[in-house]
């Protein structure tokens, strides 16, 4: 369950009328093609973009469902009543989108698990969560995993973690999702040039439905990325893995788990620091980094 007051607000516009408004939880499909370089970001873009955004995230302005016109008109006429609208979707995505957990598996036994949220793990890591938007909290942020950042440094002498299994936001907050719980993995060079050659358009003539199915695209590259990092628990998918199709279809604030956690695990630096971090596990209470 997603608390009601992380979805419905009352407030008031600049002119002290008083408006109620609802969010829904919009797809990844809807929101990913929506993330933009930061060279792109101006003012033009934004009055384009942001109202888009914004008809996929308003469930209702005033008892009536939000369309592209509607979240346009407020955009121009009240910069207050937009903000707002804003900051509320910063703190629905935020909020969700740390919602998940996380348990590594012992290296050494291969038995014992520890785990984590979003919080514990940035506090062992001493990293910050890589940002759901920009600093001025108006754009969407590029995702990690569309970064192409370096592999985070790895002390030689410290054993790191076996395994990654995840439940995304949706399987903790029992919201309807195809993808609840999974294991991460490190993707590896190969796969990512096959998955491109399987499911990348071409970027002139798209297949109908696949528009944003380009690397062109900074949310689809990372969209790709988690499709070949994430496998499902216990299901058919096992084997295949999990398609664009799939992953289109989770809420967005598991999108921003995800990356955020293949951020964690697999990008921040852990060197000098390494005994300060490192985990025990439970069963054989072995010591390793909670990272890949
Ligand atoms: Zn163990």
């Amino acid at each position: 369950m997603v608390a009601e007051d992380l979805t419905h607000l009352r407030f008031e516009d600049s002119s002290g009328r008083e408006h109620a408004v609802s969010l829904c939880i919009p797809a990844a499909a809807e929101i990913y093609p929506l993330i933009y370089e930061p060279m792109y970001r101006d003012a033009e873009l934004a009055a384009h973009l942001l109202p888009l955004e914004m008809a996929y995230l308003v469930a209702t302005l005033d008892g009536t469902p939000a369309t592209f016109e509607s979240m346009q008109a407020l955009f121009i006429d009240d910069t207050v009543a937009f903000r707002t609208l804003l900051a509320m979707r910063n703190r629905l995505y935020e909020t969700i989108a740390s919602e998940g957990r996380i348990r590594f598996g012992c290296p050494h036994c291969r038995e014992g698990e520890v785990s984590f949220d979003l919080l514990s793990l940035t506090l062992a890591l001493n990293a910050a969560p890589w940002p759901i938007t920009d600093r001025n909290r108006i754009f969407l942020e590029y995702p990690a995993l569309a970064s192409d950042l370096l592999p985070g440094r790895r002390p030689g002498d410290v054993a790191v973690a076996a395994y990654l299994k995840v439940e995304t936001p949706s399987g903790t907050l029992g919201l309807a999702s195809p993808i609840l719980r999974g294991t991460l993995h490190t993707i590896v060079q190969g796969e990512e040039e096959r998955a491109r050659e399987l499911w990348e358009a071409p970027f002139n003539d798209p297949p109908p439905g696949r528009e944003m199915w380009t690397y062109e695209r900074p949310g689809f590259q990372a969209a790709l990325r988690l499709c070949l990092a994430l496998r499902k628990a216990g299901s058919d998918l096992e084997e295949a893995g999990i398609t664009p199709e799939i992953f289109e279809k989770m809420p967005v604030p598991d999108f921003f788990f995800l990356d955020n956690i293949y951020y964690l695990t697999h990008y921040v630096d852990v060197d000098d620091a390494a005994d300060r971090i490192q985990c025990r596990c439970e069963e054989c209470a072995g010591a390793f980094l909670p990272v890949l």
